[in-house]
């Protein structure tokens, strides 16, 4: 397996000692102000951490014991990024097929045909687990949320990578599926999901004390029309009871907003709101296309206020949406607003500054405003927004006690330069070229801008070999036989020679 240079020898493993390592002069940190509470930028100070955790974070020089050092000239140190939103097992087979792939009667949805068309087979998503989590880490990820329909294998595979994570099977009361081009229908299962959601939570169960430390536990409902309210309930008071986040995709489409308004006479936000779903606890996921959205034209205007109010958090995945033509209206007003935003990539590329650049951009454009997200307001909730929203503040910051996720910034790549701003020029130019190393608890899992704990190059073709698999299998998956040709046309017409 390739290794890139690293800081430590690859025997080391993932063994964590509580050897101090300290970062001399790093031109930049992106540290912590702890009287203001928000991250600030130290300028040629130090960096300490002593096994899992930070023991100084600057500004200056740590004058404390030192077992090794580092010098950090040429870099600037930043907080991991917390991915607050991610379906490892199944979006990394989809890459090529489905961004231009949706159905103008769903509003451009793809997810309601695509998500199963092109799901890879249970036993190969290990490989595309891996697969994601490899994009994440190199784009300096160091805390994901993962959001998959439990396979064999898949606590091994996130806790193998050195990520840290917060697992959380999915399960549901029903299964959409389009009935033909034009309708969806409901799918409910007879037990109306309490199989699956047992095995959910003995998984969690498992996760919550797992060996690794890394892994934390994550209620996930799948979304709001697709589980029934007894499911919602049980699943909310477990994760009231234990403490763990509880994440419900909710304001996805525009499909889901007129199917919640038809069963119940509520938007999703207002119904969640009274069966009293929402709270501190609570992420909705995507949470955009509310009552407000231009895309639904409705006659209340309440749900930014109900979800403001009730403290709960929304996890916004710009990218994938944006590929339908939907986007938040927006992060800012959202923002202003008082609700807590994380940011997750959802999809691929499962890069997470690209998606902070996108989430900036598109909230510029959707309020025709500049400052209406600048770059602190989307850092923010890329890092401690992220942390806030799952219960945390002990990582998405640099600071004294904080997990040592630490992501190290070239600042004299190429690309940085000229280097007037770090977290401007990283995240409007670079974005994961300057992206040099990584660590998670104190662990190397980047270095050099390569992978150290799993064969990247190894798994991408595994990925491609997943996803012939599936694209010749087209037809037998497809409700109309139609090959992957037609469901999904590439760019141009390809002719063989
Ligand atoms: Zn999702």
């Amino acid at each position: 397996m390739k290794r890139a240079a690293s800081y430590f020898p690859p025997e080391r493993g993932m063994i964590v000692t509580k050897e101090i390592v300290c970062f001399r002069n790093a031109d930049w940190i992106v540290g912590w102000d702890d009287d203001r509470g928000t991250h600030c930028y130290y300028r040629d100070s130090d960096l300490a951490f002593s096994g899992e955790s930070i023991v100084f974070a600057g500004p200056g020089r740590y004058e404390g014991d030192c077992d090794r050092e580092i010098s950090a000239v040429g870099q600037c140190l930043m907080p991991g990024l917390v991915n607050l939103h991610t379906h490892t097992a199944s979006m990394p087979a989809f890459r090529g097929v489905r961004e231009e792939m949706g159905n103008p009667n769903f509003y451009f949805s793809g997810v309601y045909e695509g998500w199963g068309l092109f799901m890879p087979p249970a036993e190969t998503r290990g490989t595309t687990t891996r697969a994601a989590i490899c994009e994440m880490l190199l784009s300096g990820v160091t805390t994901c949320v993962d959001m998959s329909y439990p396979y064999p294998g898949w606590i091994d595979a996130v806790a193998q990578s050195g990520i840290r994570a917060f697992v959380s099977p999915l399960f549901d009361s029903a299964k959409i599926a389009a009935a033909n081009d034009h309708a969806l229908e409901y799918r409910w299962a007879e037990d109306g999901g309490a199989a699956d959601f047992a095995a959910a939570v003995e998984l969690l169960e498992m996760v919550d004390g797992h060996a690794s430390g890394r892994l934390s536990a994550m209620m996930s409902p799948m979304t709001v029309d697709a589980c029934t309210p007894e499911l919602l309930h049980q699943a909310h008071d477990i994760a009231t009871e234990r403490n763990w986040p509880y994440h419900l995709h909710a304001g996805m489409s525009v499909i889901e907003f007129h199917e919640m308004v038809k069963r119940t006479g509520q938007t999703s936000i207002q119904w969640a709101h009274d069966q009293g779903l929402l709270g501190p606890g609570t992420i909705i996921g995507h949470g955009a296309v509310l009552d407000h959205h231009s895309w639904v034209h409705w006659h209340t205007k309440d749900d930014i206020d109900i979800l403001a109010e009730s403290g709960a958090s929304v996890s916004h995945c710009p990218v994938v949406l944006s590929r339908y033509g939907v986007t938040l209206e927006s992060f800012g007003r959202y923002r202003r607003a008082g609700i807590n935003l994380g940011i997750g990539t959802d999809c691929h590329p499962h890069n997470m500054l690209e998606e902070i650049r996108e989430a900036a951009i598109l909230c510029r454009v959707a309020e025709q405003h500049m400052f209406s997200a600048l770059t602190a307001d989307v850092f923010d909730a890329a890092t401690v927004g992220g942390a806030k929203a799952l219960l945390r503040d002990d990582i998405g910051r640099l600071s004294k006690g904080a997990k040592a996720d630490i992501v190290v910034v070239d600042v004299t790549h190429q690309m940085m330069l000229p280097l007037y701003d770090p977290l401007r020029s990283l995240i409007f130019s670079a974005c994961d070229r300057a992206v040099k190393d990584v660590f998670v608890g104190g662990q190397q899992v980047v270095g050099d801008g390569q992978v150290l704990t799993m064969n990247h190059q190894q798994i991408a073709e595994g990925v491609s070999e997943i996803q012939a698999a599936v694209v010749r299998d087209m037809p037998n998956r497809d409700r109309k036989n139609r090959t992957a040709e037609e469901i999904a046309p590439r760019t141009y017409s390809s002719y063989e020679s």
